[in-house]
């Protein structure tokens, strides 16, 4: 277990904040509360700390920081509230929403202030709607500029893992990988090759051992904390929360072992995140077919700060949902498509042959339309990407290099299949050979075109943004029409659950009656996501889980000059 010096258990059984989970919410918040001079503990159940942030590619949708600011992205607060409103149609409170753009600058200001993280923009990362009113196609999403992880010291062996393993010190950002993809002869390719190769040659010499994304995002925001004597309690779960004279007044946790009470002064922060790891959760409240094997999310989120909640008569929303993903089932654990979907020469069918979605959609969308339209004749989980081998010369798949072979066990474990002609490659997924034979030639028609007459892939600037610039006039569609062909299982994944407790604008837990439950709060994937049933833009789970961790640390501490929206 890990303690900071200065936290034996005497001394800090009591705390002005009592903090339960250790990614981007929770880190945030107990950074917040040291800041305005309170006393926060962090407790984190596994023996890593980071969660899903940690795993993430830690890009933070946070309209009109100071990142944003200086990179001369052009918006305004007008803007960006329209938008909001437009992607979370009607499901969001609207001060829940203003909450989030109100202090989402600020929150980023603290954290460049507190840590030694910085960030910058992804250039033109388009928002998942940017031709929705308020939309921006140059995007609002900042990622974590590639940091050293010499800042945490032994602290960075406790660093949870992340999603893709990478090589010891090479850094690959998000800007760097809508690039990569394009495979090693396209000229912004090289470019960024070259990039990050420098970067490692560089960082070596120094003796750095680079982070980047949500690795340096986590790593950075646990610097902060290291620097403001913030305790983070590794191997210590919340089991429980205490209430004294109907205000939440502490927790249960297990610590060496021993159940143990940690009391809140001013109060709690359920930042534990979602319930993605608990498939009884799952199955009492998603759609089949559901579980925990498909899930990207870390392994600690087993929705226990809600179950908590909902033992105090809190609320819930949203349980239904999770920030979905298009998902290979691969043998050694689902791999979320990303740009595989929006390169051109891949079509997306389902069990009777058609298409039935925008392949290049958002991923939610995508996953929404899988569940939505499953059917007995339309079956669509699971769905099939198909390919040519032109597609798997040019473009990085699944992390695979072009050209390379996909790997046999991925064969064997009956997620990729490949034929010498489609009729034969529908037999062996068993689908109606003629189904697929007319949906490729009606799409191939369409992508000499250039226009997806169907489902409009390629028309949006979000998905372009991995499309491919070479191929034109439509850089999302090309024929598929070089044999072998592939046909690759996608199954409904997800980055996690975004269902959870039910906050107010100032992150207050809150009953079925619309009453708060004094000194209780969340934020992040715990909380009912601020943004309902949609995404709208990459970053937008970290944002607002951040935004929201800050402005319950401020509104639980009153001495604050600037306190929240008090009344
Ligand atoms: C591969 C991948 C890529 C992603 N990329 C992005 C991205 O670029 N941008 C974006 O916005 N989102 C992204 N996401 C989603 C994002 O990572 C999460 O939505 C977000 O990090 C959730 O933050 P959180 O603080 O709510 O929870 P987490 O970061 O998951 O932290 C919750 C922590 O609580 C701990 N915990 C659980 N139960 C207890 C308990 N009983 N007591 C104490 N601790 C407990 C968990 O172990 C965990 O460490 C990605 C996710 C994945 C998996």
């Amino acid at each position: 277990m890990a303690t900071e010096p200065g936290a034996d258990a005497d001394e800090a059984a009591e705390f002005d904040i009592v903090i339960a989970g250790s990614g981007a919410a929770g880190m945030t918040a107990a950074l917040t509360a040291a800041h305005l001079g309170a006393t926060a503990v962090v407790l984190e159940k596994t023996g890593s700390f980071g969660g899903s942030t940690a795993r993430s590619g830690g890009g933070i949708w946070a309209p009109g920081n100071t990142v944003l600011r200086r990179a001369g992205v052009a918006d305004t607060p007008g803007q960006a509230s329209a938008y909001l409103a437009h992607v979370t149609g009607g499901h969001v409170p609207a001060e829940r929403r203003q909450a989030l753009l109100e202090h989402c600058p600020a929150m980023l200001d603290l954290v460049l202030a507190m840590t030694p993280l910085r960030f910058a923009w992804v250039p033109g990362y388009a928002d998942y709607y940017p031709e929705a009113p308020g939309g921006l196609a140059s995007g609002r999403s900042i990622e974590p500029v590639p940091l050293d992880g010499n800042v945490l010291d032994g602290e960075l062996a406790r660093l949870n893992r992340p999603y893709l393993p990478v090589p010891d010190g090479v850094a690959v950002t998000q800007a760097d990988y809508r690039w990569l993809t394009l495979g090693p002869r396209h000229p912004r390719a090289v470019a960024a090759s070259a990039k990050v190769a420098g970067r490692l040659a560089r960082r070596r010499l120094l003796g750095h051992r680079m982070l980047s994304l949500g690795q340096a995002l986590a790593a950075g925001l646990r610097a902060g904390l290291l620097s403001s004597g913030v305790p983070v309690w590794l191997n210590t779960p919340l089991t429980g929360l205490v209430m004294t004279d109907g205000r939440v007044t502490g927790v249960r946790a297990v610590r060496d072992g021993e159940p143990v009470l940690i009391r809140a002064r001013r109060g709690v922060l359920i930042a534990t995140g979602g319930f993605e790891r608990n498939e009884e959760m799952r199955l009492r409240y998603q759609r089949p077919p559901i579980g925990t094997g498909w899930t990207t999310g870390a392994t600690g989120n087993t929705g226990d700060g809600i179950v908590a909640g909902q033992e105090l008569g809190a609320d819930t929303g949203l349980m239904d949902d999770a920030w979905w993903g298009p998902s290979i089932p691969l043998p050694g654990g689902p791999y979320f498509c990303l740009a595989e979907r929006n390169l051109p020469g891949c079509i997306m069918v389902n069990g009777a042959g058609r298409r039935f979605v925008n392949e290049s959609a958002p991923y939610v969308d995508a996953v929404h339309a899988m569940y939505e339209g499953n059917t007995a004749e339309n079956p669509h989980i699971p769905a099939w990407l198909v390919f040519d081998q032109r597609y798997r010369d040019r473009y990085v798949f699944a992390g695979l290099p072009p050209r390379r072979p996909l790997p046999r066990r991925w064969y064997a474990a009956g997620a990729v299949f490949r034929a010498p002609d489609l009729g034969e490659l529908a037999a062996q997924i068993g689908i109606d050979p003629r189904a697929l034979a007319q949906t490729v030639a009606r799409f191939n028609d369409f992508a000499r075109k250039g226009r997806d007459e169907e489902f409009r892939r390629g028309d949006s600037a979000y998905d372009r943004y991995y499309g491919d610039p070479r191929v034109r006039p439509n850089p999302n569609l090309a024929p598929l029409a070089r044999a072998p062909f592939y046909a690759v299982k996608i199954v409904p994944g997800d980055l996690g659950t975004k269902g959870g407790l039910r906050t107010d604008a100032r992150a207050r837990v809150l009953r079925a009656d619309g009453s708060v439950i004094p000194g209780l709060y969340a934020a992040g994937n715990a909380s009912a996501a601020v943004m309902g049933h949609s995404y709208a833009g990459a970053g937008a789970t970290i944002g607002p889980a951040m935004t929201f961790g800050y402005i319950a640390a401020r509104d639980l501490i009153p001495a604050a000059e600037d306190a929240v929206n008090r009344d």
